[in-house]
C-alpha cells in the first residue's frame, strides 16, 4: 500500500471505527460463534501475493466481526472493563503511525520526557505522594512482575540476579486469597515457587486479615525463611475488596518488607476525592499499580506502574551492552525500568485522553459509572427474589437470585442457569462469582457510551429471565 493510498484508505477505516463506535449496541455483547468457526475460515497459509484491500476489509466485516466480543457494548457488564474512547484511538493510529521505539531517551527524546510528564499528573491526580515515580507498563501483569522481582533483588541485595535459585530459596511473599492470579504468576516467574507463597484469609468484607499476615511473618522467620514481600489489593477482582494498606504498611515496615499494591481497575477511583480514603496508607508503598486501560479510558494497553525508588528497578533490570551505551547521561531509559527492551509509544494515549476529558471530565463519567451501578443495585434489592451479596464498591456488585421455596443446593444452579441464560442471549453479559461458597452473579459498569436506559434495560432483563427459568 503506498501512501496516497493509505491516505484514502485510513479516512475510509476512521468511518468504518466510528460506524462501529455509533452502532455498538446493535451487536450481541458476546460473540456467538462455536470454537474452530472462525479460524475455519481463515487460510491455511498467507497469500503469497498481495491481495486489494478491499478484499481484506470486507474479510473483518465478514470473517473477523463475528468473532467479536464487544467490549464497548454499553451491556458489557462481565470482568472488569477494559475502556476505550475516540482520543485513544487516535492516538493508538499517531503510535502506530510514528512507530517510534523508545526503549532509551535516545531513541526517541519526546516519548520518554511526555511518558514521565503525563505520569507525573497522574500520580498528582491520584493524591499519591511526590516520592513516587512513573512508568508505564503493558499490564499490570508486567507491573506486578516487576515489583515481585525488585523485591527479591532488595531482599537478596540482588545475589538472586547474581547467583539465581539458590540465593532466594528462602524467601516468602504474602496476599490475600482473594488477590489476583497475577501475583500468583509472578511468584512463579520470579522463582518464588508456590509453596513461599502464602495466600492470608480475608476478613467480612473481603479485605486481608492483618493479623493473619503479622503472624505468617513471625512464623516464616521462625523457621528461618526471610518475608520479601506483601502484595495488597484495592480492589479485588471477585468483589472490590479493599484491603487495609495502611495497617499493612506498618507491618510491611516492621519486618522489612516490600509493599506492593494492585489497584489494576480501582485505582481509577482514586482520581475522586470522595473515594481517595480507599488508599489510605499508600504513601508507605513501596510500588503501586493501576491500569489507565481498564477504567480509565486508553484501551488496551496502558498500565501505570508508579515506584518509590527507581534504582530499585535499575539494579534489578539494567543491563548495558555495548550496542545500547548512548552519551547522555542523567536521562531516564526506561529500557532499565522493566522487563521488555522495546516499548511502544504508549504515553500519547494518557496524554490524548487526560487532555481530551481533562480530569474534571474523566471524574464525571466515573461518578456516572458508580451511581448507575448503585441504581441498579438498589432496584435489584428492592425485588423480594433478589439478595444483593457484595453491596456496590465503586462500580461492581454481586447479586444472587434467591425466590422462596428454593434450597440453597439449588440457588447454585438456579444462579449458574440464569447467568447462562443472560450470557447467551446476547443482550447483557456478566461475570460468574463465588462470594462466601455460594454462586453469585458480578455487575461491573464502566462503558463511555452506558446511560440509565441501560440499567433499565439490564433490570428488566434480570429480572424476567430469572422468572422464566
Ligand atoms: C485485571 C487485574 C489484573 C490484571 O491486569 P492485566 O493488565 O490484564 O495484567 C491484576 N490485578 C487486578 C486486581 C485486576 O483487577
Amino acid at each position: 500500500m503506498d501512501v496516497p493510498a493509505f491516505r484514502k484508505q485510513g479516512h475510509r477505516l476512521i468511518d468504518w471505527i466510528a460506524d462501529y463506535m455509533e452502532a455498538v449496541e446493535n451487536h450481541p455483547v458476546r460473540a456467538r460463534v462455536r470454537p474452530g468457526e472462525i479460524s475455519a475460515r481463515l487460510p491455511q497459509s498467507a497469500p503469497e501475493a498481495g491481495e486489494p484491500w478491499d478484499e481484506i476489509l470486507a474479510d473483518l466485516d465478514d470473517i473477523i466481526m463475528p468473532g467479536i466480543t464487544h467490549w464497548q457494548h454499553p451491556m458489557f457488564m462481565a470482568y472488569f472493563p477494559s475502556v476505550s474512547s475516540p482520543p485513544a484511538v487516535l492516538a493508538e493510529m499517531v503510535i502506530a503511525g510514528l512507530g517510534v521505539q523508545g526503549m532509551m531517551w535516545e531513541t526517541s527524546p519526546a516519548a520518554t520526557e511526555l511518558e514521565t510528564r503525563v505520569m507525573d499528573w497522574l500520580r498528582q491526580a491520584m493524591g499519591l505522594a511526590d516520592g513516587f515515580h512513573g512508568v508505564i507498563q503493558d499490564s499490570a501483569s508486567s507491573s506486578t512482575l516487576c515489583a515481585v522481582l525488585s523485591a527479591r533483588e532488595r531482599a537478596t541485595a540482588g545475589e538472586g540476579n547474581a547467583q539465581g535459585g539458590k540465593a532466594f530459596a528462602n524467601l516468602t511473599i504474602y496476599s490475600s486469597t482473594e488477590a489476583h492470579s497475577s501475583v500468583d504468576k509472578a511468584v512463579r516467574i520470579a522463582g518464588i515457587g508456590d509453596s513461599h507463597f502464602r495466600k492470608l484469609p480475608v476478613d467480612g468484607e473481603g479485605a486481608l486479615d492483618c493479623a493473619a499476615l503479622e503472624a505468617a511473618i513471625i512464623d516464616d522467620k521462625a523457621a528461618g525463611l526471610v518475608p520479601a514481600q506483601v502484595v495488597a489489593t484495592l480492589g479485588t477482582t471477585g468483589t472490590g475488596a479493599v484491603d487495609d494498606v495502611a495497617t499493612i504498611g506498618v507491618i510491611a515496615r516492621r519486618h522489612g518488607l516490600w509493599l506492593h499494591v494492585d489497584a489494576a481497575w480501582a485505582g481509577s477511583a482514586l482520581l475522586l476525592p470522595e473515594h481517595r480514603s480507599m488508599g489510605r496508607g499508600l504513601d508507605v508503598a513501596d510500588s503501586f499499580v493501576m491500569n489507565p486501560h481498564k477504567w480509565l479510558y486508553t484501551g488496551m494497553d496502558c498500565s501505570a506502574y508508579f515506584v518509590r525508588d527507581p534504582q530499585a528497578l535499575q539494579r534489578t533490570f539494567a543491563i548495558l551492552p555495548e550496542y545500547l551505551k548512548t552519551a547522555q547521561a542523567d536521562v531516564i531509559n526506561y529500557r532499565d525500568w522493566g522487563i521488555a527492551l522495546g516499548r511502544r509509544f504508549r504515553a500519547v494515549k494518557l496524554w490524548f485522553v487526560l487532555r481530551s476529558y481533562g480530569l474534571d471530565g474523566l471524574r464525571s463519567e466515573l461518578r456516572r459509572h458508580v451511581a448507575l451501578a448503585r441504581d441498579l443495585a438498589q432496584r435489584l434489592a428492592a425485588e423480594d427474589d433478589f439478595q444483593i451479596l457484595v453491596p456496590p464498591r465503586l462500580a461492581l456488585f454481586v447479586f444472587r437470585y434467591r425466590p422462596e421455596g428454593v434450597t440453597e443446593g439449588e440457588l447454585d444452579s438456579l444462579n449458574e442457569r440464569l447467568l447462562a441464560a443472560l450470557n447467551d442471549s446476547g443482550h447483557i453479559y456478566l461475570t460468574r462469582v463465588r462470594v462466601d461458597g455460594r454462586v453469585a452473579i458480578r455487575v461491573s459498569v464502566g462503558q463511555t457510551g452506558v446511560e440509565a436506559r441501560h440499567m433499565e434495560r439490564a433490570f428488566h432483563l434480570i429480572t424476567e429471565r430469572a422468572r422464566r427459568l
